[in-house]
């Protein structure tokens, strides 16, 4: 079986269906169509997850949608003579629109501190390109380090109370508490204090200790609040989490804001054309998608045209297209992307 250049076995037509892979989806976000199931999953979500959480949100309004990516079949873009290790299911590009292949320096340095201390988490099996294709993540160890990571991040070792130490004792495991329904802080368990340790990327006991303590003081740190290690609505919120809301005055009359319709564009486009449509098609797609920017216009609508549409639409979850064409479907895509036609 072929590898990929981190060693993994790769092959074309990899699905969620047919089970070599697994779907990957941070904050609403898939990274399209996913990554190999198993250990390799575990690890790669542990890490888009603390990307998210800690380094920059996979998406949020201004930032492109449909720009993160999983599996594809393909040789390595610096490399051509090499598969890409996406071909194994076993990397992930991470927001590539604003960390495009062949551009350094897409990460401010404490973005860059903290994606080593992911990395560090765990243990180094994964490794990013820095200085030239800064999106990209992945597996660089084998089988049994990669295994060893994820039975850790899954607590393959079951979790039992820790003993009481240095005078700190747990009080009773509140069963069922809601995440953010109260104030959690050293001693604290509970089923919302496993919330708490998920979310730091921790083994999840639902017992607070020293090192839940530590975590939550540092995302204080990080995002300005007091540092006193003691989860209130104010760092619940940080998490994503709301807390019960304090009654309010009585708000004034809404202001009514009519949801944006889908874009519609009346672009059309055959396979078999040439033309000036064709050319700002093409040239749309290189500049839109770093994964095309070596892909040359040509204004010709050609099988290497279909193709590239074929895997835009893939990857923006039109299920069935073969790129031979552009429809109502692929058009409003691309008019979400910002093509205007
Ligand atoms: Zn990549």
């Amino acid at each position: 079986m072929a590898q990929s250049y981190n060693g993994w076995s790769a092959a074309p037509g990899w699905s969620v269906k047919g089970g070599q892979l697994a779907a990957l989806v941070i904050a609403g976000e898939p990274f399209s169509p996913g990554v190999r199931a198993g250990d390799v999953h575990t690890v790669l979500q542990y890490v888009a997850q603390q990307l998210h959480n800690r380094v920059e949100p996979v998406y949020k309004p201004g930032f492109h949608a449909a720009d993160d990516w999983g599996y594809a079949y393909r040789p390595n873009t610096n490399n051509p003579s090499q598969l890409s290790c996406h071909a194994s299911g076993t990397a992930i590009d991470y927001n590539a629109t604003r960390h495009p292949n062949g551009k350094g320096g897409t990460w401010t340095a404490a973005q860059k501190a903290e994606i080593l201390r992911i990395l560090a988490e765990v243990g180094n099996v994964v490794r990013c390109l820095w200085g030239y294709d800064e999106m990209h993540f992945e597996i660089c160890a084998g089988t049994a380090a990669v295994a060893a990571v994820a039975n850790r991040l899954r607590g393959a070792v079951s979790p039992t109370r820790p003993p009481a130490s240095g005078g700190l004792a747990y009080e009773p495991f509140q069963t069922g508490a809601k995440a953010g329904s109260r104030v959690v802080k050293l001693g604290s368990a509970g089923d919302d204090v496993k919330t708490v340790q998920r979310w730091h990327g921790l083994e999840a006991d639902g017992y607070f200790g020293p090192q839940t303590e530590a975590k939550v003081k540092a995302t204080q740190t990080r995002n300005r609040l007091a540092v006193d290690g003691v989860v209130g609505p104010d760092t619940w919120r940080v998490m994503g989490i709301g807390t019960a809301p304090a009654p309010r005055p009585p708000a004034p009359a809404p202001v009514k804001i009519l949801p944006a319709p889908d874009p519609v564009l009346a672009f059309r486009a055959d396979h078999g054309q040439r033309g000036a449509h064709i050319t700002r098609l093409q040239e749309f797609l290189v500049r839109t998608f770093p994964e095309y920017a070596k892909w040359k216009p040509t204004g010709y609508y050609g099988d290497s045209t279909a193709a590239t549409l074929r895997e835009f639409a893939r990857r923006v979850g039109i299920k069935g297209a073969d790129g031979r064409n552009v429809g109502p479907q692929i058009a409003a895509a691309l008019a979400r992307h910002g093509f205007r036609g």
